[in-house]
């Protein structure tokens, strides 16, 4: 069994075909995911998804749509935490590879989430590119209760800083291609308890999706066990013992996450 610690499920990209998505995921033991909105207009979305699925929440504002952001969004995504029992604030965090987010707004509504996963005594899952060390930064002024630092592409020793803090590091699509290699090389070394999987889909598709010439295809949960299969291959151990382990991981940094998906029973 394993778990997907980070798939955008309620993406419009799966509005066609989200019940055989999910029917996939299950039949190649995928028993949890964890859906992360990314800005107020989804959150509706996002809660959908556990009514039908079964599917674990995370609500928060995602530092790439920080032009769709207000100020009040902040009162808003504490009524939705206080409301809907969430396993973690997400997708928060900065991002510095795309030059047109402002900086400063970025770090504004981050530093404002990270005080609401601490007032809410939960944990937090973070978009972390280039940013890891100022992320980190406002991690320990913050002292939330540790969570998922997603897409970990930094350095060993920033992998080190994150586990500190109570971290788990997310591995996914990146680490199946072969020139991935420092993500390969932190697969491969890091403590097999600092790490949980993860497919972003429909994003960072693995690179059996991605065939040259073609435009990458779309990234599904059910992909997850083929990418548990590569993690298994890096670290030379069997998929039983990734499933086992990265599954327990998930479930003690996500304090709240149910350990399979259990969709509201239709009322009759
Ligand atoms: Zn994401």
């Amino acid at each position: 069994m394993f778990i997907d610690s980070h798939c955008h499920l309620d993406a419009p990209e799966f509005d066609t075909d989200r019940d055989d998505v999910v029917a996939r995921a299950r039949s190649a033991g995928i028993t949890q995911m964890v859906v992360p909105a990314i800005t107020v207009a989804t959150f509706e979305k996002t809660r959908a998804m556990r009514e039908r699925y079964g599917t674990a929440l995370a609500f928060g504002l995602h530092p790439i749509y920080i032009a769709e952001h207000r100020d009040e969004h902040i009162g808003v995504l504490s009524d939705w935490l206080a409301r809907e029992q969430p396993v973690a604030v997400g997708e928060i965090g900065l991002d510095f590879f795309v030059p047109e987010l402002d900086a400063d707004r970025q770090i504004t509504l981050f530093e404002a989430q990270l005080k609401l996963a601490r007032d809410f005594d939960l944990p937090v899952i973070v978009h972390i590119r280039r940013s890891q060390d100022q992320v980190l930064k406002y991690l320990r002024k913050w002292q939330v209760k540790g969570g998922i630092a997603h897409a970990f592409n930094g350095s060993r020793q920033q992998a080190d800083e994150f586990i500190k803090l109570g971290f788990k590091l997310g591995f996914g699509g990146a680490m199946t291609y072969s020139g991935s290699q420092r993500i390969r090389k932190l697969a491969t070394e890091l403590p097999l308890e600092a790490i949980v999987l993860e497919t972003d889909a429909p994003d960072i598709a693995p690179s059996w999706l991605d065939q040259p010439g073609q435009p990458r295809g779309r990234n599904e949960p059910f992909e997850l066990a083929r990418i548990a299969q590569v993690l298994a291959e890096l670290r030379g151990c069997d998929l039983p013992t990734i499933a086992t382990q990265t599954t327990a991981n998930a479930l003690s940094v996500l304090p709240g996450l149910p350990s399979t998906a259990q969709a509201n029973t239709p009322r009759s």
